[in-house]
């Protein structure tokens, strides 16, 4: 299919809650081999890939039209360049197996069980590859952020937590495709239910709705109630609703996110302990709020974490790292498929 042997063509698709984004990305091909072949450590990749181009559909809420809404957004791309695409990639939420089917799609649940690849490959005649949306952030993350060879975690706090993991410069799937899932590692086994059917999973507490969760739980105890005056009843205070008068420098507010942002730096202690990563990447809705997460979860991390954060040197990155990395990231999949296909 690489008729031009020095740049790949590939689309990437990020497939979010609401919209699902493709996106247009030149590789050069040599580049990556060059970079492969000499496992350079110190080589940072002169130029980072970036977008060309990019089509943003809604989603609707019918489930079954995902997979349409992704074929129309690559369709768009190709109506508006030569037509020439070497690849796909889609990024999606949920635990993705190895053979690139969806085995839970908490966006997209139509897709659950359904051969994406084969479908979009029947459509467009290239390879595909399906992986988890985060693991798509955390290789995009790499190419902007990284060596070739370094190790990376990307965490995305939004409504859950979902993560990546880049070892030794490679993706790191597991077993069966799922890992990198910190959000369900049990942080308390007495905790809040979560839907995974466990028991105080990380993003009960460290995601977007963990915030919400640590804020209507301060109001209801008399601890909140500026924020309860904000959101009008307890049941209606959001993790938007806290980090927005923190960001004012309300009291109780600014108390509640550094509970939250203490159990941020708690997930992150435990993920340091095990893959000590040069970068840690948060993403997500929650990535908006910048250095005053990063700040405090730092801080939280040296203060209580001494095992987890002594002497080595890790840069917490707070990038809102928002869908078009996901579809950076899932380009960079799908071309390194075609790679290993030796096209
Ligand atoms: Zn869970």
């Amino acid at each position: 299919m690489v008729s031009d042997e020095q740049t790949v063509h590939v689309i990437g698709v990020d497939v979010g809650g609401t919209k699902t984004l493709a996106a247009r990305v030149l590789l050069p091909l040599s580049g990556q081999d060059q970079a492969v072949a000499s496992g350079a450590s110190e080589t940072v990749q002169a130029e980072a890939p970036s977008v060309q181009d990019r089509e943003l559909v809604g989603s609707s809420s019918h489930e079954e039209a995902v997979l349409t809404q992704i074929e129309h957004a690559v369709a768009a791309l190709l109506d508006r360049s030569d037509r020439r695409v070497d690849a796909i990639g889609v990024g999606l939420a949920g635990f993705i197996g190895l053979d690139g089917i969806a085995r839970s799609a908490p966006n997209a649940p139509g897709l659950i069980g359904v051969d994406v690849a084969a479908a979009l490959t029947a459509r467009f005649g290239v390879p595909v590859a399906i992986d988890n949306d985060a693991n798509c952030v955390a290789v995009a993350a790499q190419s902007m952020f990284g060596t070739p060879t370094s190790s990376i975690l990307a965490v995305t706090l939004g409504t859950g937590i979902g993560g990546g993991i880049v070892l030794d410069g490679e993706l790191y799937r597991g077993a069966h495709g799922f890992a990198g899932e910190p959000g369900h590692m049990v942080i308390n086994p007495l905790g809040p239910e979560c839907p995974c059917g466990q028991r105080g999973c990380w993003e009960r507490y460290a995601s977007g709705s963990g915030l919400g969760w640590l804020g209507r739980t301060a109001a209801a105890s008399g601890q909140a109630e500026a924020v309860l005056a904000r959101a009008g009843s307890v049941d209606r205070i959001d993790g938007e609703v806290v980090t927005e008068l923190m960001e004012q420098g309300e009291a109780g507010a600014v108390r509640i996110f550094t509970e939250f942002a203490g159990y941020v730096a708690l997930g992150l202690a435990n993920l340091m302990l095990l893959f000590d990563p040069k970068v840690i990447v948060i993403g997500g809705g929650l990535a908006a709020v910048g250095e005053e997460l990063t700040t405090l979860v730092q801080a939280d991390l040296l203060q209580r974490f001494p095992a987890a954060s002594r002497d080595r040197d890790v840069q917490i990155l707070s990038a809102p790292l928002g869908p078009e990395a996901g579809a950076l990231g899932a380009a960079l999949i799908a071309a390194k498929m075609l790679g290993r296909s030796g096209s």
